[in-house]
């Protein structure tokens, strides 16, 4: 069994970052105000996390997140890394990971972090889109991302890509042709983030002017839904979908507009299943008005949906009487099963 790590955040906000792309504000997401933390703050951080690890049991990482990590001026990054380094020396931490632009991925770079106990880099691509790129003020190139890939896993770093579906200039087609050539890319986990217009963004002055529209929540969720089947087909793992909620996010006015929804990634998962679901009851060549289908215990939520949305949905798209459902662990996740349609 993979236990899921137990991660702890130090937020470096907008650090690192050679300008700020049209959609970041990464104050107004981490909610921390005043900058990066000292070197010391870290060290305080990371005790004050462990002491409420409790009897968690997976891996213990440091991730340092919110800004451009390989960006940050040696005489900064180095401190920071020597005190994470500290705790894994002391057996408390396992390793250390961070999110970081694909264009500061160079020999370079990856040289000067090769003595610490880093594991995974997180590489913000946003989109495999030149014109996404362009119009989102980006600074690199598709062409960067995948370099980047190359360059991680040349020095056995484990790699996660960031994409934001609903960029500007982006398009359902674009927005899939970015997951594909992300996918190519073997990246060891994906996260997709649709975008949201954050206040005090170029993207919020866009959007009152009317030249940038976001993704309702409902396409978002669609889209996200293809990109998920389309990652999962090729066996990579996605790791999130939505925005982490923080408590700066959900401050009125943080969120100007756009699909931002404190259980994105159960919607999505939700509709995976309703479409799952549908498919098995579809390939009934008869169908009893009363059923019952199994799922893993895990996917228990994911099948009834939002509450229970997929339960109604399915009872009045099938004319059912009863949808009955119950967990199975020998049912694969990611599967569901019918067991009854009311003739066995
Ligand atoms: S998206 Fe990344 S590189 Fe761009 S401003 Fe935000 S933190 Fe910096």
């Amino acid at each position: 069994m993979r236990f899921k790590p137990f991660i702890i955040p130090v937020f470096i906000p907008n650090m690192g970052c050679p300008h700020r792309c049209v959609f970041c504000d990464q104050v107004s997401i981490t909610g921390q105000k005043d900058g990066g933390l000292s070197p010391l703050q870290v060290r305080e951080r990371i005790s004050r996390f462990l002491d409420f690890k409790g009897g968690q049991r997976g891996p213990v990482e440091v991730a340092f997140y919110g800004g451009n990590f390989l960006g940050l001026p040696t005489s900064y990054r180095q401190p920071l890394l020597d005190e994470a380094q500290m705790f894994v020396e002391k057996g408390l931490v396992d390793s250390i990971r961070f999110s970081t632009r694909p264009d500061t991925v160079t020999h370079n770079t990856l040289k000067a972090i090769a003595p610490y106990s880093v594991q995974v880099v997180e590489v913000g691509a946003q989109s495999m889109d030149e014109t996404v790129l362009s119009l989102s003020r980006r600074g690199h190139t598709a062409e960067d991302t995948g370099n980047a890939v190359k360059l991680l896993k040349g020095y056995g770093l484990r790699v996660g890509l960031q994409i934001m579906p609903g960029l500007p200039g982006d398009t359902t087609e674009s927005i899939l042709e970015t997951g594909r050539r992300v996918a190519e890319l073997r990246p060891d986990f994906v996260r997709i983030y649709p975008t949201v217009v954050v206040k005090d963004t170029v993207l919020e002055k866009w959007y009152h002017e009317g030249r940038f529209i976001p993704l309702s929540l409902t396409d978002a969720i669609k889209v996200t839904k293809r990109l998920y089947l389309l990652f999962k087909a090729r066996g990579i793992w996605v790791i999130r979908m939505g925005l982490q909620v923080t408590e700066s996010l959900l401050e009125p006015g943080a969120v100007i507009a756009g699909p931002f929804h404190p259980a994105f990634g159960h919607l999505v998962y939700s509709a995976v299943f309703f479409d799952f679901a549908a498919r098995e009851l579809e390939m009934q060549e008869m169908l009893s008005k009363r059923v019952t289908l199994k799922v893993h215990p895990h996917d228990m939520s994911k099948l009834k949906g939002f509450k229970n949305r997929n339960i109604m949905q399915l009872i009045q798209r099938f004319n059912l009487e009863e949808l009955q459902v119950l967990p199975d662990p020998d049912v694969p996740q990611d599967m569901v099963t019918i067991v009854n349609n009311g003739y066995s």
